[in-house]
């Protein structure tokens, strides 16, 4: 038995996934909500015997450990020690050890060292008394600080011994600052990026302390106004939203989100009552954090600067917004205002929130703007990359709506929008690449007759029903992405014979992962179950025809080579498999 093993034997996955989705019994089966994609149908279903889950609807499905690994975004093992604090299981220690546990100790440590960081920052605010009246300048609360656990990274030589000392007691040396990009080495001396900055800590949306984003707060300072750490395995700016953790519950609770820029503007939203707020890290929005935030909220309220910058992200962010479940809107601060300076000279959000225009009107509205003045050809360019945006919505009243807008705003007509339109979504169908056909073979279940599936199941339940007798014959005549799953279980097999189904899961990709949870899903149970014999041979049945071509084409090779021993194999195997079959079915 591995960890994992231990876990899904002691937690049932009714438990956990009940607490991320509301669950009714329906027959075998437990329904409802899936908590991966957007739905007001129930397609999500949990199966406590077979202890997986899948969704009829977006087609995600696996066991508990992979429930959490992508409920919660983390790798499996992640997963594994999530599960074992939250339902306070006690794996025996020689399960403990896993393969990548020295990444997971790697990663332990460096969010160790980062926390240990922020609180030695966090000391040193106490003592600067200039940074302390900078941020009440700023209009800070000391609430505010605590709650970002804002900190102050001194300068000078003394600090950064002063800030080894502390860490050596944690059994953190120099090194392990210099690999985390805490600390720079100079020609002759270590020094520090963050000296005499402003430090904000960043946290994962699990609450782990990952990074730090450091601040001039000087007057004189000149140098850049931010500086954040670099990335690493562990830091990802793609994928970290600044507020996340402790925002999460407001977002859940009104099931919208706002973004902001920066750091200053998420404290300064949270402080005044908005404390569904997160910011990006300095970098542009990206598809992982809206998939993050679509986690938690319905709808994103964009708060971006009323300046060129902010209104040319806000048009980016448009192009990512269609492959997300939410419904995103833009908030239109008045010129020259950041959300910050906008709440801290006492204006009020309410109103601009009512105003908020959905992000692809939004859209629309900005390219109306500068639409008039454009050449031709620029403004084919135009309409062209809105019909790409508009043709990726999937509900398509709401696709009418927006060429009906773009029709009025740009003044084109709406018949030659909706050609467009539809010439866009043939080009779409007609030029599928292979890749994308691949990718949807993978991902509907499978419409082929239920034979070959009640076969793959029992091979499933029982991989001993798999053997050198029928394997042959399998991997010919079952279809693909059966057959392949089959191959990799020969292989699988052949390596270790006394494999069992959940190690052989684990070994499946993703795909072949929720394929497989699907088809045992569908699987009902029967009255009066065909043995494994019996199955073959109806499928032995189906194929008799195909089975008597391939015979035709092995016997004429074999006589082209003049192998009479090969020939007379296949003559009697050919004769073994007709008189069983004639046996049985006549
Ligand atoms: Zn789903």
């Amino acid at each position: 038995m591995n960890l994992f093993n231990f876990i899904k034997a002691n937690i049932s996955i009714l438990d956990v996934v009940s607490e991320y989705a509301t669950l009714k019994k329906a027959g075998l089966y437990w329904k409802g909500q899936c908590p991966f994609h957007n739905e007001k149908t129930a397609s999500f279903t949990v199966s406590p015997h077979k202890e997986i889950f899948y969704c009829f609807g977006c087609h995600v499905g696996g066991d508990v450990i992979s429930f959490i690994e992508k409920v919660e975004n983390c790798s499996p093992i992640e997963a594994a020690n999530h599960l074992i604090d939250r339902y306070k299981l006690n794996p025996p220690a020689d399960l403990k050890l896993v393969s990548s546990e020295t990444s997971t100790q790697e990663r332990e440590r460096y969010h160790e060292l980062c926390k240990l960081v922020s609180l030695w920052c966090n000391e040193n605010l106490l003592k600067s008394p200039s940074l302390g009246s900078y941020l009440q300048k700023r209009g800070f609360t000391k609430d505010s600080i605590t709650y970002f656990s804002l900190g102050y990274f001194p300068g000078g030589i003394a600090a950064i011994k002063n800030l080894i000392t502390a860490m050596t007691k944690h059994s953190f040396l120099p090194n392990d600052l210099l690999e985390a990009n805490i600390l720079s080495e100079g020609k002759t001396i270590l020094y520090s990026p963050f000296e005499d900055r402003l430090i904000f800590p960043i946290k994962d949306h699990l609450g782990r302390f990952c990074g730090f984003g450091g601040r001039v707060f000087k007057p004189n300072d000149e140098r850049p106004k931010y500086y954040n750490s670099r990335e690493n395995d562990f830091f990802q700016k793609g994928t970290i939203l600044f507020g996340l953790d402790s925002a999460k519950k407001s977002i859940q609770e009104a099931e919208s989100a706002f973004l902001v820029e920066g750091y200053t503007d998420c404290m300064a939203m949270v402080q005044h009552g908005w404390t569904n707020t997160v910011a990006t890290l300095g970098t542009a929005c990206t598809i992982e954090h809206l998939k993050l935030l679509s986690r938690y909220a319905k709808s994103l309220y964009v708060l971006y600067d009323a300046d060129k910058a902010g209104h040319q992200a806000m048009l980016r962010l448009t192009q990512l917004c269609w492959q997300v479940s939410l419904e995103p809107k833009v908030i239109c601060l008045p010129p020259k205002e950041d959300p910050a300076s906008f709440l801290t000279s006492g204006n009020d959000l309410k109103p601009l929130i009512k105003q908020a225009k959905d992000i692809f009107i939004f859209f629309i509205d900005s390219l109306g703007s500068e639409f008039a003045s454009k050449q031709l050809g620029d403004k084919i360019a135009l309409i062209r990359k809105l019909i790409d945006i508009v043709h990726n919505i999937e509900d398509p009243l709401k696709r009418d709506i927006l060429l009906q807008k773009a029709s009025k705003v740009l003044d084109v007509p709406l018949e030659t929008m909706q050609n467009e339109l539809n010439r866009s979504l043939d080009r779409k169908t007609n030029h599928a690449t292979s890749e994308e056909d691949y990718e949807h073979e993978q991902a509907v279940p499978p419409t082929f007759q239920r034979l070959e599936k009640k076969i793959f199941c029992a091979i499933i339940n029982n991989m001993q029903l798999f053997n050198n007798n029928n394997e042959k014959y399998l991997l010919e005549y079952l279809p693909s992405p059966l057959r392949d799953i089959l191959k990799k279980l020969k292989l699988e097999k052949d390596a270790d014979a006394g494999i069992d189904f959940i190690q052989f899961f684990d070994k499946l990709h993703d795909k072949e992962k929720l394929y497989v949870s699907s088809l045992l899903l569908e699987n009902e149970e029967e009255t009066q179950p065909s043995t494994f014999e019996q199955l073959l041979l109806q499928l032995h049945k189906k194929n008799w025809k195909v089975i008597v071509h391939d015979v035709k084409t092995q016997l004429a090779q074999a006589k082209n080579e003049g192998d009479t021993e090969k020939i007379e194999k296949i003559l009697h195997d050919f004769q073994v498999l007709k008189q069983t079959i004639v046996k049985n079915f006549v």
